[in-house]
């Protein structure tokens, strides 16, 4: 029988992706959209292949009603504020979204009577504070998060837990850290400096690249291997236990600068300048994210195939199309 996926954020990164591999994988594609709010680009070369459904996740009603209209098999619950940079402004509006939005999405599924399987995208930035003897994070490694949107992520990931325990819902915990590439929003890290480059190449930036916090490191996975990974996790994994993921190979592990400095080595403009911008500088850092995957790869075989360069090249590539193409 064919499966029914629901993705809610299908029009966000990860969700576009999850929806590409869904088709591939021969699944029927449901999908949340906000009637008047969502973009629609990233969906837009599959639109006549899923079926949309109108929903802010905030408004309890209207999932109830897809929920029970569509009974998904699997439930795949991407929606979210998901850049940390303006969660100190709207440190209430993160928990609405990203807390209340995944109570509303559970409830509908418990009042439904639904077996469905719920993934809920847990990010590494929940353990925020972590320092270098803690490294490589694990499982059980405490969470100290220095961020609204990590506190939101939190919450996320507990209420989950709590409907796991309480009614014996099939809620599957994961964390996974940096995912990069095609269609990641220019706001985040990786994105905006290639967002830069591709504007400056295409004469409509002086060539100064502006950055906030560029020194810390991360463990970086290409979407591609993410969503392969969330669909395994998604089948396989034991619902209420928490998996990481992520690539811990050290060939992967970068800081923000490394990653600026080999897209400018790409471009085709020579003299790239770098300038910190207070404005993009945030309260609090995160350091050092590098987790230990063992656990998820065991259970899967789950391995991440594309290299940094690569994650970067399509990353840029992207952009260089966009601007070129005046997506917006
Ligand atoms: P995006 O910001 O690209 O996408 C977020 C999606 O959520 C969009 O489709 C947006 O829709 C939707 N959305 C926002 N608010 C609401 C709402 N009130 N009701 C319904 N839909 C809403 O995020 P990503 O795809 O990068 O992230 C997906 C998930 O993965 C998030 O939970 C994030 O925290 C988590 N994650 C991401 C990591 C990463 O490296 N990318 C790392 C770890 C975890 P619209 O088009 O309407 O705005």
């Amino acid at each position: 029988m064919t499966e029914k996926i629901l993705i809610t954020g299908i029009t966000g990164f990860v969700g576009s992706h999850l929806a590409d591999l869904a088709l591939e994988k021969g699944a029927e594609v449901h999908g949340l959209k906000r009637w008047n709010l969502s973009r629609l680009r990233n969906i837009r070369h599959i639109m006549d292949k899923i079926t949309l459904h109108d929903c802010d996740l905030t408004d309890p009603i209207a999932i109830r009603d897809i929920i029970k209209e569509v009974q998904p098999d699997v439930i795949f619950h991407m929606a979210a504020e998901s850049f940390v940079s303006p969660s100190w402004k709207h440190p209430s509006h993160y928990m609405d979204v990203n807390y209340n939005g995944t109570v509303n999405l559970l409830e509908a599924v418990r009042l439904a009577g639904s077996n469905a399987r719920i993934h809920l995208p847990g990010s590494g930035e929940e353990y925020g504070e972590i320092y270098e003897d803690e490294i490589p994070i694990t499982e059980k490694t405490v969470l100290r998060p220095v961020n609204p949107y990590a506190v939101s992520k939190v919450a996320q990931d507990l209420i989950g837990l709590v409907y796991n325990r309480s009614y014996d819902m099939n809620v599957i915990r994961t964390r996974a850290f940096n995912h990069e590439g095609p269609r990641r929003d220019y706001v985040f890290g990786i994105a905006w400096y290639a967002y830069q480059v591709a504007r400056i190449e295409a004469g409509q930036q002086e060539p100064v690249l502006r950055t906030g916090h560029t020194a810390d490191r991360r463990n970086f996975t290409h979407i591609r291997d993410m969503v392969e990974a969330y669909w395994l996790a998604a089948h396989q994994c034991e619902p209420g236990k928490l998996y990481l993921i992520g690539s811990d190979e050290n060939d992967k592990v970068y800081t923000f600068k490394e990653a600026l400095d080999k897209l400018i080595a790409m471009s085709t403009v020579d003299n790239i300048q770098v300038v910190q911008d207070q404005k993009y500088v945030r309260p609090t850092n995160v350091p050092r994210l590098i987790g230990d995957t063992s656990e998820f790869r065991r259970l899967t075989n789950w391995k991440p195939t594309i290299g940094f360069d690569q994650i970067l090249l399509d990353t840029l590539n992207y952009w260089r199309d966009f601007v070129k193409n005046n997506l917006y």
